[in-house]
């Protein structure tokens, strides 16, 4: 088995064999792949930091890939370096992974410039997360500086990605009157940018109806205060490579306003105390629900909560108990 230095000089050099091989370390979870992991990291880190780091969500069919491919390649174009990572837990209920997969990007696929990675399907949202924000690492670690991170909206996936980068970048379809209700209040907050696509062809006026109207409906949730700007509502054409630059534009816009404050290296470094902390959430919870002394105890006391015959207050407090009891015997021994 290869050592850490292995792994680091491979990804320093930008070995794309190498930068595989890196992330497929971290994407495992086996105990001894976990250590050397944490070793390569450990060492990468003080190499990385240095992309632009943008998140991108939308619903499936919006256009995602077809976004990614365009602008990706404009940007290798523009010599820049760019990695795509993905974030889609259900791709493990799926079994096979939807978002960052290669045959979507025909043209960044095979840009030497570009590497896509998809999806890891390690299993919960937070095993998910991990792997991708250790895979952004090994790719800042290896030079890229556009670091895109892909998402959809299931569940707690775009407020796990929102965490991760520097921007967010809300793809959405023309709607307009009562269409814009649908569209998730989370996103809005969490969107640095928005950008209705499709704007072509005869729909091309609709879009931009329609990115007027989401511009109102903002201005409510989110009233612009201070020196706070409001959010953009772009149109753009990922298929006709229309407006996309405007949007880039503006994701960069908005990183250079946060940086020249000090705000980048804050959120930066709120994320990763928040990361840590996400960390021992997850694992706690893993710890316990694993836990003997709990396994054995919950099927009677579920049972009785049911029956009534204890309040749930009672139950979470004896599961606890049973958990910290045999836990501190075990980390103490
Ligand atoms: P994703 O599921 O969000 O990744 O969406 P895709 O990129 O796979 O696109 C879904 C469909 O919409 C595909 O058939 C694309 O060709 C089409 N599409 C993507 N962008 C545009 C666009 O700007 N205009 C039009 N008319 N079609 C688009």
């Amino acid at each position: 088995m290869p050592g850490p230095d292995d792994y680091v000089t491979g990804v320093r050099e930008g070995s794309r064999a190498w930068i595989a091989r890196a992330i497929t370390l971290v994407e495992s979870t086996r105990p001894d792949h976990r250590e050397l992991a944490q070793r390569v990291l450990a060492e990468l880190t003080p190499y990385a930091g240095g992309a632009r780091r943008v998140g991108i969500t939308g619903v499936p069919g919006v256009g995602k890939s077809t976004f990614i491919d365009t602008l990706g390649t404009a940007l290798t174009g523009a010599g820049h370096r760019v990695a795509v990572l993905a974030v889609d837990p259900s791709s493990t209920k799926t079994g096979g992974s939807i978002l960052g997969d290669k045959t979507r990007m025909h043209r960044l696929a095979v840009d030497p410039n570009a590497f896509v990675r998809p999806s890891p399907t390690a299993g919960t949202l937070g095993g998910v997360a991990k792997a991708t924000r250790e895979a952004m690492v090994v790719m800042e670690a290896a030079g890229y500086d556009v670091v895109l991170v892909e998402t959809v909206g299931v569940g707690q996936s775009e407020t796990t990605v929102a965490e991760m980068v520097d921007s967010f970048l809300f793809l959405t379809l023309a709607r307009t009157g009562d269409q814009l209700q649908g569209i998730k209040k989370g996103v809005l907050e969490l969107a640095d940018v928005i950008a209705v696509n499709k704007a072509d062809g005869p729909d091309a006026m609709v879009a931009a109806k329609a990115a007027r109207e989401l511009a109102g409906a903002l201005r409510m949730l989110r009233p612009v205060s201070g020196d706070s700007r409001a959010v953009p509502v772009l149109t753009c054409s990922a298929r006709d490579d229309v407006g996309l630059d405007e949007v880039w534009r503006h994701i960069v816009d908005h990183q250079d306003r946060l940086a020249a404050t000090g705000g980048l290296a804050a959120r930066r470094r709120d994320q990763q105390v928040r990361w840590t902390w996400a960390m021992v959430h997850d694992r706690l919870l893993t710890d316990l629900h694993a836990h003997p002394a709990v396994r054995d105890l919950a099927p009677a006391l579920e049972r009785r909560v049911i029956e009534g015959t204890v309040t749930p207050s009672q139950a979470a407090a004896q599961l606890l108990d049973a958990f910290s009891r045999t836990s501190t015997t075990l980390s103490g021994s």
